[in-house]
């Protein structure tokens, strides 16, 4: 078992491939108890939060972010993760109850889930006027098909790329990881398939997951006889950047009516974090206050 979630970023010795690996279980988990999701929508969650640390790995400034929408309208509804370039994620899905039944043994619906209907986006956020921001159609709402057809469509750069959630009959994430490799330019195309055949030997990366003892013995079994030098390591984090102050502006914002009807309905004034289901409270007076301060 592997017991922290980290990721690994590795070369291989000809320097025409490069590998990221993560291992990302407790990440996973918190997600699916932050947002109290169903065994088929854990999968989903977790696979998007998980590509999006593996490509949010290569952020260079303090505040760059990258985000990963998907919306291919299916009854899960959107999936968003926005990460930070210190490993820390965070992540959503519009319907966390969706579920459908497995049509495989051992293996969740998640591509039904997720729908494939509409289109994978990614915003990259580098503190320049515009955020670079690339979109593809879906081809399977599997997630990591979507992602390889993303980074060969939208960045030229093959890509073979696998994530994995495992649920337990609890509906604990029992593990979780994935992986991104990416040809550069002078690749032969005989590793890429030699690491596509090991990859596909793998058979599931979050059963591997459960079964290593950490990343670094995964990525031996991967890279197979080729070698390799281990380039990077970091921790990752399930982090939100919400705060009570910055939350608390959205019930200023309301009208006394508005207020009313909402602690009417909930019998206090409260607003919850989209991206991570933390609850923040307040009393009437503190708004007040705050609609005075108001400009
Ligand atoms: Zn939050």
């Amino acid at each position: 078992m592997i017991t922290k979630d980290y990721l690994l970023k590795a070369i291989d010795k000809d320097k025409t491939v490069r590998i990221t690996i993560a291992h990302t279980t407790a990440l996973a988990e918190e997600a699916h108890r932050r947002h109290d999701t169903s065994a088929t929508a854990s999968a989903a969650l977790g696979r998007v939060l998980t590509a999006a640390l593996l490509m949010g790995s290569d952020l260079k400034n303090e505040s760059d972010t990258l985000t990963l929408r998907i919306n291919g309208e299916g009854i899960g509804g959107a999936i968003v993760a926005t990460v930070d370039s210190h490993g820390n994620g965070r992540a959503f899905i519009s319907n966390p109850q969706a579920d459908l039944p497995s049509r495989h043994p051992g293996k969740l619906a998640v591509g039904e889930l997720v729908g494939r209907e509409g289109y994978l986006e990614v915003i990259r956020d580098t503190g320049m006027k515009q955020p670079f921001i690339g979109r593809v159609n879906l081809v399977s709402g599997e997630i990591a098909e979507d992602l390889t057809s993303y980074f060969l469509l939208s960045e030229q750069i093959p890509s073979l790329v696998a994530l994995g959630v495992l649920v337990d009959t609890d509906l604990s994430v029992k593990a979780a990881g994935g992986l991104i490799v990416q040809a550069m330019p002078g690749a032969q195309d005989a590793v890429l398939e030699s690491l596509e055949n090991n990859i596909l030997s793998l058979n599931s990366i979050s059963d591997v997951m459960a079964r290593s003892q950490d990343l670094e013995s995964v990525l031996k079994i991967l890279m197979g006889d080729m070698g390799y030098d281990i380039i990077g390591q970091s921790p990752l984090a399930f982090r939100c950047t919400c705060d009570r102050e910055r939350l608390a502006a959205i019930l200023a914002n309301l009208s006394r009516e508005e207020l009313a009807e909402t602690a009417e309905q909930t019998g206090r004034l409260e607003v919850s974090c989209n991206f991570c289901g933390e609850v923040y409270h307040y009393d009437w007076a503190e708004i007040e206050e705050l609609k005075k301060q108001k400009p």
